[in-house]
């Protein structure tokens, strides 16, 4: 699978969203990557579900775990396919926890998979939520980066997409804002 087959599915599905958007990390910015739009079409998001898991083929993974909507989604996907269980995390209040009724037995191997990350803030929680069940943070599967990604998570990290012309600005200095455009919601 090419990163052109990606860039037309998100392209087909209108994934790539334009307007004044705030992001996880609280930064403005002009475009914004809504993987959900790429998954109401579940065949055809099959490619990202298949690459992720093909990657990490012969990691031996145990568990893949994701979190949100998108990666809540992404995990069970990929788990399906590495034939292996999956596991759902959710913030409250800015921390990251298992959902009731999912855990790592110590020293399982675990797959991390989110749908975009700027700073790889999530995948840091996530991978920290394995390290203290004593199970073992495998890698990272991302669908998309902003441009290139050069946070170190510790463990392989693999990204099918980087996109092109991500901007990211504080709200202090955001020419939107200036702009008196609305928030997109
Ligand atoms: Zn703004």
């Amino acid at each position: 699978m090419s990163e052109h087959a990606i860039a037309q599915l998100i392209e087909k599905t209108e994934a790539l969203q334009s307007g004044h958007f705030q992001l996880a990390s609280g930064l403005h910015a002009s475009r914004f990557f809504r993987c959900i739009k790429l998954l109401r079409y579940p065949q055809a998001a099959e490619i990202i579900f298949a690459e992720i898991a093909r990657r990490f083929a012969n990691e031996n993974i145990d568990y893949v775990l994701g979190a949100n909507e998108a990666g809540s989604i992404l995990a069970f996907e990929v788990a399906k396919h590495l034939g292996v269980e999956v596991a759902i995390a959710r913030e409250k209040s800015g921390t990251y926890a298992l959902i009731e009724g999912f855990a790592f037995p110590v020293g399982a191997r675990v797959l991390v998979v989110d749908d975009i990350t700027t700073t790889g803030g999530t995948a840091k929680q996530l991978l920290a939520i394995a390290r203290q069940a004593d199970a073992e943070p495998v890698g990272v599967g991302l669908v998309a980066t902003k441009g290139l990604f050069n946070v170190d998570l510790s463990c392989r990290t693999e990204v099918l997409i980087s996109l092109q012309g991500m901007d990211a600005m504080s709200p202090e200095d955001c020419t939107l804002c200036q702009q008196q455009i609305p928030l997109n919601t």
